[in-house]
């Protein structure tokens, strides 16, 4: 199958795209080079069947063409990580709005179906985990930057259905819970790679606030697998799917097991939030999947645990040149 992948030069992207590659799938990818990177690519270039187009989701004329060459498009081109998010609100409402809006009407027009890349982000203050699909969406206030995001992937995903509804658009729409593995940086947030970073290089691990909030992380190859086989799957079409891991995991927790793979001296340092992002920030304590609707698509599954993810992240750091100590 010829498929496209919007924002595959990016974390998730190229290792999705890697994966449809290796199963025989000829990849389009399609990305800005606004966080994603060439040298994601390099894999995905030694192969045949792959091709890079440079440019944005929001040219919409070349959002047409690229759908028009393939049967299915993965979207996942968006503005991600929440210091981009805090630093950009406008950027982050209209790329992820419009560039989807973009995506989903050239898919209609050309027949292709789609997947929706979605963000455990809707969930948003809600405080009763585990999340399931269906639960209501309690975004906050319109005027803090952070709220851009969710607000931007729940429209996305609006939109998603209202083209399924309008015009017959097949349409699967996974939410993604906190996604960690090689190639993820910290420089847009992202707790795990900012951890191992300072954990090799001896510096202090910053906990913001009082570290007893909860996240469930989630290796990004398990992730693929599932995308892929609900990718597969006819009956999770139309319908959202949260894509997690069920260990529930304080960012203490975290902070200490990253520190203890890397046999490192480096303190915990606990930070304000407002210090950590130059603004009150609000967090949320809890965030976990609810899982039945995913296992029910694609049975259950082994995923890699939390330990073997920070080895492995960890030993790939400290193979660097820098000893880990590059900046994220
Ligand atoms: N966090 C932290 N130190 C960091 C980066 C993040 O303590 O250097 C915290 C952050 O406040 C949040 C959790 O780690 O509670 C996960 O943050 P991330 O940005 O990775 O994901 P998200 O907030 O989207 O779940």
């Amino acid at each position: 199958m010829r498929v496209l992948v919007t924002g595959g030069a990016g974390f998730i992207g190229s290792h999705l795209s890697e994966a449809l590659l290796a199963r025989g799938d000829e990849v389009l990818c399609l990305d800005d080079l606004s966080t994603g990177r060439e040298a994601n690519l390099e894999l995905c270039r030694a192969q045949t069947g792959f091709e890079f187009v440079r440019g944005s989701v929001l040219d919409e004329a070349l959002v047409a063409r690229c759908v028009k060459r393939v049967e299915g498009v993965f979207h996942l081109a968006a503005r991600v990580g929440v210091r981009l998010v805090l630093e950009q609100p406008s950027a982050t409402l209209e790329t992820n709005v419009l560039g989807t809006r973009h995506v989903l009407a050239a898919a209609a027009r050309a027949g292709a179906r789609v997947l929706f890349a979605s963000s455990s982000e809707v969930y948003g203050r809600n405080e009763h985990p585990p999340f399931a699909e269906d639960d209501p969406l309690l975004l906050g206030a319109t005027n803090e930057p952070r709220w851009s995001y969710a607000s931007s992937k729940a429209l996305g995903e609006g939109l998603a259905f209202a083209h399924a509804r309008e015009q017959g658009l097949p349409v699967v729409v996974v939410r993604f819970f906190n996604v960690v593995g090689p190639r993820q940086r910290g420089s847009y947030g992202m707790v795990v790679p900012r951890f191992v970073r300072a954990a090799l290089a001896g510096e202090p691990l910053e906990v913001y606030g009082d570290g007893a909030q909860t996240r469930c992380f989630l290796h990004v190859a398990d992730a693929v697998a599932a995308v892929l086989s609900l990718w597969d799957e006819p009956r999770a079409r139309g319908q959202v799917v949260n894509v997690g891991s069920a260990r529930e995991l304080s960012i203490q927790a975290l902070a200490e097991c990253v520190r203890a793979a890397a046999a490192s001296r480096a303190p915990i340092v606990h930070m304000p939030y407002r210090e950590a992002y130059g603004m009150a920030m609000e967090d949320f304590r809890r965030r976990a999947p609810e899982l039945t609707r995913l296992t029910g698509l694609i049975g259950a599954r082994t995923i890699r645990d939390l330990e073997s993810i920070v080895a492995e992240l960890v030993s790939a750091g400290a193979a660097q040149p820098t000893s880990g100590a590059q900046r994220p």
